[in-house]
């Protein structure tokens, strides 16, 4: 098995990948077209996402696990190996060596954008984790954490009372080190930050909820109607970033109308491989948010990069038609102007979600918004291509690795001169990480969501 040794602790180890089977590139195209088939009926065979790779190796320093460990068989390069030897059949889905380092991957994508040949990393990775997850079955701990997201039933009442919970100050007060007191620090970001104006301010307090039965009338002529997507963590920790989002947009000319019916959106039963739980999720929210206005709209990057490739992930016409409605906030404010707010003299700093820039690829539109806020002093924060260790349910899952590559980006933060009010980023899982990461850090810096900011800036312009 060339470029893959044993060691002889029984751990797989990847070489440079320099050399593989002159057949490799023949066989592999079938082997992930059978991988790849995630639906019995409508999905058609995906191309060869992995077989562009030439084992360059310009992807290594793009990845987070591979600069915390310094291991191939943690990098992109070493994880295609890896992929490919499970796609052929030279490595079993019960390698317990193949599994630990696919499983330490964050998902982030971060090495897809550096690479010369195209290599649809993600995708690659999509395939495995299924594979891994109908072999192996998830673990423990994500069956019962997925299982939670699975039912609002479940999710909403324990983010309800942690919502309760950290309006006492508990959270900030046990905020820190350790796993415990990390926890704490995550549920204490999630608290608002910014002064924010009231819904009657903007003449439209209430938002009305999108018919069922019909494709939803604009209430004013000539302004696009946008869904709210309410999400999960969203819907609860941080129903003041809706709120700002439900605000900046009216501002902006879109009327906001809401949706009942919609669910989790699956991403992070998606990124752990349990495909059949994020179709079951994908297919409800298609069927309660399709067709009921321009375009529906996603404060939560994560979210957002699966609901628009719901696609992808259902197979029909009708989920792709779905996804291409979707849109991050930052992209509807930007097409919208922004309208101009008022100041903030502040100094920010940004970090891009990994979902946003390289699963949507969307660069340019928050720092739009945010630079038209006058007075505000934006800076990007240095490494902010790179994961800050969140990545869904990964940070429970791994702690370890995912506090390794955390500490890189609260380095960055400590470091960035002017000592920055904020850090700012549109995802919630980033939010949490980075919150707790600072707070864990002894670094008095809060996490705000842009649209936070923008909504703040329209306050001052009263
Ligand atoms: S940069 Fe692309 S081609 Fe080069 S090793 Fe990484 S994935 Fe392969
Ligand atoms: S997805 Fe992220 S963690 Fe995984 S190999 Fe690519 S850059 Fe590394």
């Amino acid at each position: 098995m060339t470029g893959e040794e044993r060691s002889n602790s029984g751990r797989t180890a990847v070489g440079s990948g320099a050399s593989e089977p002159a057949d490799s590139h023949d066989r592999f195209p079938t082997a992930v077209r059978q991988l790849s088939d995630r639906s019995s009926t409508a999905v058609p065979p995906l191309p060869d996402p992995l077989a562009p790779c030439v084992h360059c190796g310009f992807c290594l320093p793009a990845c987070p696990t591979y600069l915390a460990t310094g291991d191939e068989s943690d990098s992109p390069r070493g994880r295609i190996v890896l992929m490919r030897a499970l796609a052929l059949g030279e490595l079993p889905p019960t390698d317990d060596a193949l599994a630990e380092h696919l499983d330490a991957c964050l998902g982030c994508r971060g090495c897809e954008p550096v690479c010369p040949s195209g290599v649809q990393y993600g995708r690659g990775l999509e395939i495995a984790r299924a594979r891994l997850a109908e072999v192996r079955g998830l673990t423990p701990l994500a069956r019962i954490v997925l299982g939670v997201f699975r039912r609002a039933w479940l999710w909403r009442p324990a983010f309800t009372a942690a919502r309760w919970l950290r309006g006492t100050g508990l959270f900030g007060v046990v905020a820190g080190e350790g796993r415990m007191g990390f926890a704490a620090g995550m549920v204490a970001a999630t608290t608002r930050h910014c002064e924010a104006r009231s819904d009657e301010a903007i003449g439209s307090p209430r938002h009305p909820i999108a018919s069922s039965a019909a494709p939803w009338p604009p209430r004013n002529a000539g302004r696009p109607t946008v869904l709210l997507f309410r999400g999960c963590v969203m819907d609860t920790l941080f129903t003041h970033v809706h709120d700002a989002t439900r605000r900046t947009l009216e501002i902006n000319g879109y009327d906001v109308v809401e949706a009942d019916g919609q669910v989790c959106c699956g991403a992070l039963h998606d990124h752990a491989g349990d495909v059949a739980a994020a179709k079951a999720l994908a297919e409800r929210n298609v069927r309660a948010l399709a067709d009921r206005a321009d375009y529906v709209v996603v404060d939560s990057a994560g979210c957002g990069a699966l609901l628009k490739d719901y696609g992808h992930l259902l197979g029909t016409e009708a989920a792709a038609a779905f996804g291409a409605k979707v849109r991050d906030v930052s992209e509807l404010l930007a097409a919208a102007g922004p309208v101009p707010p008022g100041p903030l003299d502040l100094d920010v700093v940004y970090d891009a979600p990994c979902h946003l820039q390289h699963a949507q690829g969307v660069h340019a539109e928050p720092l739009r918004v945010l630079s038209a806020i006058p007075g505000l002093r934006l800076r990007m924060l240095p490494g902010s291509d790179k994961c800050c260790g969140s990545a869904g349910i990964y940070s429970l899952l791994k702690p370890d690795m995912a506090r390794a590559v955390l500490d890189m980006k609260i380095a960055e933060i400590a470091a960035a001169l002017p000592r920055p009010a904020y850090v700012t980023t549109g995802n919630p899982g980033c939010l949490m990480q980075i919150g707790a990461g600072l707070r864990a850090a002894g670094v008095p810096i809060h996490v705000v969501h842009p649209v936070e900011l923008l909504d703040w800036a329209y306050l001052n312009s009263e």
